[in-house]
């Protein structure tokens, strides 16, 4: 298999996940991942309006930055989102949309979540924001969500969902099943009370940790 029709299977394989684990039923969500084909940089992306189960590797449609797609699907209505995290944030290598169930709950309140659990600290902050609200597929939710994921590598979508970025498909699915568990635990510890919130050099050091968190690289 070509690196291409490799990266095509994967990306399938995970938007697939994304259904067993809960964070999207339906047609709702969409998923890419950053790759070159020929001389073309660009991003294979989940098509508009599929079920991932119906769907076959060449359904994956390839775009280029400046918007033209290559294949007889149309690519996801919220291509604008993930063309311009790819451009503007060098270390994204997959980018995964979900209305997954906790996070849309809050998305619906336009809060951001606060450093109720010292875990939040993984998306790159003392809280995850949430992006005004703006129409789905517009280049205006783009520039909502870019500004919220400024620092960080997630973010809530006003009335909407949840928007995340990894270095590569498995990282971005492993952190939006991790964003969602702290979206359920945020959602649950608000039925009893306002939580008591970790302070910012708390959360800096949090931050500091996690660069070095886990096994070392290798
Ligand atoms: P697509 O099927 O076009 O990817 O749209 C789903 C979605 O979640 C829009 O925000
Ligand atoms: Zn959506």
């Amino acid at each position: 298999m070509s690196p291409a029709a490799e990266l095509r299977r994967a990306l399938l394989d995970s938007a697939r996940a994304m259904q067993a684990q809960g964070l999207n039923r339906g047609t709702a969500g969409n998923l890419s991942v950053r790759c070159a084909i020929a001389a073309d940089a660009g991003f294979l992306i989940t098509p508009s309006g599929v079920d991932n189960h119906a769907a076959n590797p060449g359904d994956m449609v390839f775009m280029t930055p400046d918007g033209r797609h290559q294949g007889r699907l149309l690519p996801s209505s919220e291509w604008r989102f993930h063309r311009d995290i790819y451009l503007q944030r060098a270390e994204a290598g997959a980018v995964l949309h979900a209305h997954s169930p906790f996070a849309t709950a809050l998305a619906c309140q336009g809060r951001p979540i606060p450093a109720f659990h010292y875990m939040i600290a993984r998306f790159g902050g003392s809280d995850v924001r949430c992006a005004r609200y703006a129409t789905f597929g517009t280049q205006a939710l783009s520039e909502a969500a870019l500004e919220a994921l400024e620092g960080r590598c997630a973010c809530l979508l006003a009335n909407h969902g949840m928007l995340v970025f990894g270095r590569d498909l498995p990282h971005a699915l492993a952190l939006a099943i991790e964003f969602e568990a702290l979206c359920e635990q945020y959602w649950r510890t608000l039925q009893i009370g306002p939580p008591q919130v970790l302070d910012d050099a708390e959360m800096r050091l949090i931050v500091e940790k996690f660069a070095t968190y886990g096994q070392p690289a290798g």
